[in-house]
């Protein structure tokens, strides 16, 4: 006979006690704390949100630099439309779903149903908009300004990138004015750092690089059930387009 459910879970804002069964006095817990525990409080992403500040206030740096010369802007979604696939850092991905969590419910659907179909396009693309924009992952954010990869350069990649659409009006790349060209290599350890005290903050883990999600992933409710020894992938050292 159930007597009685309880709290035995810590008193933490953000996770969601587990609930505790007591059959005539014996007590056991119940398997809730792992979906209850995936609740981020808004306050977990600040960091992030102060990263994702800083490439937007470069973007606006940029666009205010070279007036026209930029045509990343609602209406032109052509990389979103080519883009083969698309790789999330957990902070990224549960950010994303906060953004998710906030459309109707059928529009949810939509994007489950979007999400079964491969890429390309992105499945979150609908009328050449991206319908999570504010939440997008860093990777969308930073795509088509100048950005510059030292490592890249280093191995005689091309290190410096834009979209073809953007700077038609210059004389090439070396017209550009250094801070108006993104370190993404810098960025993207700013990230890992980010993800680092997100996972140890949420779940007490060490953050590992392999700990990633596709976009598909977060639209199928891939996130509710995680826990950082799941979900682990080899993404070369960086979520990639
Ligand atoms: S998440 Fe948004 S910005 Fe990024 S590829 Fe998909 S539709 Fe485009």
């Amino acid at each position: 006979m159930l007597r009685r459910w309880r709290s035995c879970g810590p008193p933490d804002p953000g996770i969601s006690p587990d609930v505790q069964l007591s059959v005539v006095g014996f007590p056991f817990c119940i398997g809730l704390s792992q979906a209850v525990a995936n609740e981020i409080p808004p306050g977990a992403f600040a960091e992030y949100e102060a990263l994702i500040a800083r490439v937007d206030a470069f973007q606006a740096r940029v666009r205010e630099r070279y007036p026209g010369q930029i045509e990343c802007r609602a209406g032109c979604s052509e990389c979103c439309r080519k883009i083969p696939r698309l790789t999330l850092s957990p902070v990224e991905a549960f950010y994303l779903r906060e953004q998710l969590r906030r459309l109707p419910p059928e529009e949810q659907s939509r994007l489950r149903e979007a999400s079964r179909t491969a890429m390309p396009p992105c499945p979150i693309l609908a009328n050449d908009a991206c319908l999570l924009h504010r939440n997008r992952p860093m990777l969308c954010r930073s795509y088509g300004y100048p950005t510059v990869s030292p490592q890249l350069l280093k191995i005689g990649q091309p290190g410096l990138n834009y979209c073809y659409k953007n700077f038609t009006g210059l004389g090439g790349p070396n017209a550009l004015d250094q801070d108006c060209i993104l370190n993404v290599d810098r960025v993207t350890e700013e990230l890992w750092e980010v993800n680092r005290r997100f996972v140890a903050g949420r779940w007490g883990a060490i953050f590992d690089r392999r700990m990633a999600f596709t976009v598909q992933e977060v639209l199928q409710g891939a996130l509710d059930d995680w826990s950082p020894g799941k979900g682990r992938r080899d993404i070369g050292g960086r979520p990639d387009r």
